[in-house]
């Protein structure tokens, strides 16, 4: 997998950013021979500047702890993102649930069916598979902004399939309440929603959505208390930028879609004319799912 999907709406280059991290002057000679020379002269140069950086700086992969064999700023292997299976083929149109193949074409599942949802739309880029637990995870406990940079390269390529989710007003990361923030010191939703923003164009607005309490700490919920620990607690405070605009939540996980319809429905109340919602991962039922644990992610 590229790394340089990282370094999208930066104007530093990936070896550029390398030997940033280096210091001496030896290094700033060959950065400034960097910038005033042809991509093409600089290219060897750069796979040897990997080959070194592997030997001199064996920085683990931070999910198998191979050692990384190149220079990029996502702490974590190539082979381990190309694991990830991504969400292909059919869905529910609404929720972005994966359908069976035999289903074509696609129809709304159970839950849109009786409209369950008070998003208009949502879509995840890969199922919640172990690898995406550890990697959601290292984001949940560790303010890795390049792991975050790069989901949100993935998401924007899920928004390119589904434009719909794009044409929106505001981009909202989905919020942690004061106390959880304060604790944590950053939302890992904002990891993902700020790079989004920039790439998409669209302004991030954090103080669309306050989240009034966390979700119990037990790690493990049933259904029904999903829904109900979520219930009322989001709020959206009325006011002319949220009345007739168009929101696009992020989160880390779509489990059961309770945390993002509550989110949908304070928006709506407030006056949203349509809410969209993307996450990294997406929980499948037990019985389809690739993942043998419990959640311990998003509602
Ligand atoms: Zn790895
Ligand atoms: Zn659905």
């Amino acid at each position: 997998m590229d790394f340089r999907y990282v370094s999208a709406g930066s104007s530093r280059s990936h070896t550029t950013r390398f030997f940033s991290f280096v210091p001496g002057s030896a290094w700033n000679t060959l950065l400034a021979v960097k910038l005033g020379s042809p991509a093409d002269l600089w290219k060897p140069l750069r796979g040897a500047a990997d080959a070194l950086l592997s030997v001199v700086f064996p920085t683990p992969c931070r999910i198998c702890r191979q050692p990384l064999s190149t220079a990029g700023r996502v702490p974590v292997c190539s082979a381990c993102l190309d694991s990830l299976r991504r969400i292909r083929g059919a869905v529910c149109p609404q929720c972005g649930r994966p359908q069976p193949p035999v289903v074509a074409p696609a129809r709304l599942c159970h839950g849109c069916a009786r409209g369950v949802y008070h998003f208009d739309l949502a879509r995840s880029f890969a199922l919640y598979d172990d690898a995406m637990v550890r990697l959601l995870t290292l984001l949940k406990y560790e303010p890795v902004a390049p792991l975050g940079a790069w989901f949100a390269a993935q998401i924007e390529q899920v928004i390119r399939a589904e434009p719909a989710l794009g044409e929106v007003d505001f981009i909202v990361p989905v919020p942690l309440d004061r106390r959880r923030f304060r604790e944590r010191g950053y939302n890992q939703a904002e990891l993902i929603a700020q790079p989004l923003a920039r790439q998409l164009g669209r302004p991030l607005a954090r103080d669309l959505l306050v989240r009034l309490r966390s979700r119990p700490p037990r790690l493990k919920l049933s259904q029904r208390e999903r829904w109900e620990t979520v219930r009322g607690a989001f709020h959206a405070p009325a006011g002319p930028r949220v009345d007739t605009s168009r929101i696009l939540l992020v989160d880390d996980v779509l489990t059961s879609g309770a945390t993002l319809d509550a989110c949908a429905r304070a928006l709506r109340s407030a006056g949203a004319a349509a809410v969209h919602a993307v996450t990294v991962a997406r929980v499948l039922p037990r019985w389809e799912s690739p993942v043998s644990g419990t959640t311990s992610g998003g509602i």
